[in-house]
């Protein structure tokens, strides 16, 4: 179950779903203006040339070796329709995304959830035994924000039976990414987004980074047109303007360490993140009560009714002025209610 998303005209900081709290490029307003005349009524590019183009310049890969989708979560759903029939097992560690759950089920396979060491520590051993036709890693991970190294992750691609997909939708926020391992791994695909970093969630675009016989996998099930021209035009000029995703994502890291040490203060454990977010804990306390207050001032934050997530919060790395808030909001909520 996605975020919620509050209604037309409802006033909130929105901390739940990390999207970024810096407007984008004024590249892409400017490109998106530019691709806004009568063009409309043709198709957009099926490959997504210049945007692929674009992608393969910027991180030293081959065009061939890119996929373009609208948003990573349908190049989730492109790889497991190319590669799982039913009955086939799908392993990832848990808790992660929730959307390679929901979309495993869709396909009929079998989810092999391997429980996070303390810490999230990457289960690699039990990850690699249970041969699974596709492995998922989140790196970093959602909900924790914890960082696998990449060397870790090398060996990992090395270990299991069949294909790997890193996740890097928060990579950006971290201090190493998998693609180099792209090149020498054809079992490897690593998935990036535009959504969290370059501040492009409403425009869906995703990048898959893979072996070419790979990705034409995912090609033979894709829609010819899955990518609207505005939002190849868009993305393609974000990717353009790396000086503005650079310093959004270094402000969010230094309002993440600010975040992290404010709710210490009231009482959090807090694991180290490496994303746009901050996974906060009071340990064996339903913090469900605590969303709801928070929700109740309009603050929305994430809470997982499971039973390893419940006594946690996932709250998104906002501006620093919705981070004061939400730390003088949560510590009347808290105040409210002991635990
Ligand atoms: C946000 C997110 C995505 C989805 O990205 P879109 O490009 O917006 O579809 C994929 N994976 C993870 C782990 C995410 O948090």
């Amino acid at each position: 179950m996605p975020g919620e998303q509050p209604g037309p005209g409802r006033r909130v900081v929105k901390l739940n779903t990390n999207e970024n709290p810096y407007p984008p490029s004024p590249r892409v307003v400017e490109a998106l203006r530019a691709a806004i005349d009568e063009r409309v009524r043709l198709y957009p590019d099926p490959e997504a040339s210049a945007l692929r183009a674009r992608a393969a310049a910027l991180y030293g890969v081959p065009a061939d070796h890119v996929l373009a989708g609208n948003g990573s979560d349908e190049l989730l759903a492109l790889l497991l329709r190319a590669t799982i029939d039913p009955g086939d097992r799908v392993a990832f560690p848990v808790p992660t995304y929730s959307l390679y759950e929901t979309l495993v089920a869709v396909q009929g396979g079998e989810a092999v959830r391997v429980p996070f060491g303390d810490d999230f520590a990457l289960p690699a051993a039990a990850l690699a035994a249970a041969r699974a036709r596709v492995t998922f890693l989140c790196n970093p991970n959602s909900p924790s924000g914890t960082f696998v190294p990449i060397d870790a992750v090398a060996d990992l691609a090395d270990a299991v039976a069949g294909i790997l997909v890193v996740d890097e939708a928060y990579v950006d926020f971290a201090p190493d990414h998998a693609l180099r391992l792209v090149g020498t791994r054809p079992n490897v695909l690593v998935l990036r987004t535009l959504s969290k970093s370059y501040s492009l969630a409403g425009l869906r675009v995703g990048l898959a980074f893979g072996h070419p016989e790979l990705l034409a996998g995912l090609r033979t099930v894709k829609d010819s047109y899955n990518l609207n021209r505005l939002s190849q035009a868009a993305a393609e000029a974000a990717l353009a303007d790396q000086t503005t995703m650079t310093a959004n994502v270094a402000r969010i890291r230094r309002t993440r360490a600010a975040l992290t040490a404010g709710l210490e203060r009231l009482g959090f454990a807090v694991l180290p993140s490496e994303a746009n977010f901050v996974l906060a804990r009071r340990r064996g306390t339903d913090l469900a009560p605590v969303a709801a207050a928070l929700a109740a001032c309009d603050i929305l934050v994430r809470h997982f009714a499971t039973p390893t997530l419940r006594d946690a919060l996932r709250i998104t790395v906002g501006t620093d002025e919705e981070t004061a808030l939400l730390l003088d909001r949560l510590a009347s909520a808290l105040a409210i209610r002991p635990g």
